[in-house]
């Protein structure tokens, strides 16, 4: 969807994308990749704010009447409880970045121990890492990420990058929407998962850029969201990680 500014947010849509949050929320716990802290947030449709867990909300059982309606310039404009420290990721790369509709910020060690080291970067290997052919940059700074101006100077080591580490700390994936946030995650941590075991077995080859964009063609990114959400949301559902009413919202049109 285009945001448009002063444009007015449909309860219906702004529901859907809530729903979408809570259960990509809890879908990435389950899967390993969020734990007791890390978020996800979501642009509403306005294009002037975001959607983003309570700090103190556990991401398990995240309900999307939570979920608060926080303004780009970090005040609380909806719900109860105070956001993340860390909003101001958020927060400055959709003020910065108009293409972004959804962004992660999480704390995975298989993946962030790439932070660690010189000399051995996080590099796409795997075919669906072709979203990060482009570069995954390494945000110096292994403090959390709690004014604006930190934000904003993440926002300008990572360019126009799909997602970045942050040294020592953790990771920061951005995508056009949710369903397509979560499919990038996802994708995100298995590269970094293999990477690592690749490197014990011998010299690794990367995807060239003008692989990964070979590769790109043979597939629409929003239908592969689309089959990982199903996936993923149908196992959660049989473990009762979703409540059973939102098995029906899976794929929901309004995170699009
Ligand atoms: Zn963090």
């Amino acid at each position: 969807m285009t945001p448009t500014a002063g444009e007015r947010v449909a309860p219906g849509v702004e529901d859907r994308l809530r729903t979408d949050l809570a259960a990509a929320t809890r879908m990435l716990v389950s899967a390993g990749i969020l734990g007791y802290s890390g978020h996800l947030s979501a642009r509403t449709a306005d294009g002037e704010h975001l959607l983003i867990q309570a700090v103190d909300d556990v991401r398990a059982e995240l309900l999307p009447e939570r979920i608060l309606l926080v303004s780009l310039a970090g005040e609380v404009v909806a719900g109860s409880g105070r956001p993340p420290s860390e909003l101001p990721i958020h927060a400055e790369i959709y003020r910065a970045r108009r293409e972004v509709g959804a962004v992660a910020h999480f704390h995975h060690d298989p993946t962030t121990v790439f932070s660690l080291v010189e000399g051995t970067p996080l590099v796409p290997v795997k075919n669906h890492a072709s979203r990060w052919a482009g570069g995954i940059p390494v945000h110096p700074d292994p403090s959390h990420i709690s004014t604006p101006e930190q934000g904003r100077e993440l926002v300008a080591t990572m360019g126009g990058a799909h997602a970045a580490l942050l040294r020592a700390h953790g990771e920061v994936v951005v995508a056009e929407d949710v369903l397509t946030l979560f499919a990038d995650v996802v994708h995100f941590v298995e590269n970094a998962t293999v990477l690592a075991q690749a490197l014990r077995l011998g010299p690794v080859r990367a995807l060239s850029p003008a692989e990964a964009e070979q590769f790109d063609a043979t597939f629409r990114r929003d239908r592969h969201a689309r089959k990982l959400w199903s996936y993923y949301s149908a196992v959660a559902s049989a473990a009762g990680v979703l409540p059973e009413p939102w098995t029906g919202v899976q794929g929901g049109a309004g995170s699009r």
